[in-house]
């Protein structure tokens, strides 16, 4: 479904979320106060438009209220981003998600309001160095400090065995909730249906029992 997305902020970070989302055929809005950086994102974007993120009359000018979702991407500036953030809220978007560089600029953006704060290398580092912690886990979402949904690679021991016969949540408290072959995701998995050589299991679990999961049982 087609989602509007105003992206403010153009930076790496920004930019970057700005053509995926309008490669993904949303509408999206980009702005920010450098000339440069809007005519650089213009042919990625539904509209580009020059303005400051902490000008409130500007942003409404823009029609920014008009959108669902909101991304803040300005991490260097600790008071530019709160006040935007602030201000995208007051405006009334229902989702704010914002770039944050530290933990105390996260916490001051999750007291303003923002709906997701997002420390990009931080989360970046955790998910690297999990890859480089094992090279089954291909990636990583922490649902909260103790759970985490995990994608791990199928390795021979599993080859031509059925979920019934794995007892993967008796034996390790962990539920596979995808099975990926190539193209194909099965994201109902029956007791019966296998697991091949080389397929992506994607399991949820408490982080002691999916660390045990990969290293004893995949
Ligand atoms: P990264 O590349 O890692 O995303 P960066 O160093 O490019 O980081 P920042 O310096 O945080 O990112 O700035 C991101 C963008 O925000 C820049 O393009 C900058 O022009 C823009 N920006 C900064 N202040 C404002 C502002 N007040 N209004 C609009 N855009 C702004």
């Amino acid at each position: 479904m087609k989602k509007q997305f105003v992206v403010i902020g153009l930076g790496r970070f920004g930019s970057s979320i700005c053509k995926e989302l309008f490669k993904l055929g949303h509408d999206v809005m980009a702005i920010d106060s450098s000339p440069e950086r809007v005519d650089a994102i213009r042919n990625f974007a539904s509209h580009a438009a020059v303005a400051n993120a902490t000008d409130e009359m500007s942003l409404r000018e823009l029609g920014v209220r008009n959108f669902e979702h909101a991304v803040v991407a300005i991490g260097d500036n600790l008071q530019t981003s709160v006040l935007c953030t602030l201000m995208l809220k007051e405006i009334g978007i229902p989702i704010v998600w914002v770039k944050a560089k530290d933990l105390q600029h996260q916490m001051i953006l999750e007291k303003v309001g923002a709906d997701r704060v997002i420390q990009p290398e931080r989360e970046m580092g955790i998910r690297i160095a999990h890859h480089m912690d094992s090279e089954k886990v291909i990636d990583y979402i922490d649902l909260s400090e103790d759970y985490s949904i995990i994608e791990l690679v199928a390795s021979k021991k599993l080859h031509g065995q059925t979920l019934l016969e794995l007892d993967i949540r008796a034996k390790y408290k962990c539920t596979v909730l995808a099975i990926k072959r190539g193209e194909t995701v099965n994201v109902a998995p029956m007791p019966e249906d296998g697991i091949e050589l080389k397929d992506i299991l994607v399991v949820m679990g408490h982080r002691n029992d999916l660390k045990r999961f990969e290293e004893k049982g995949i």
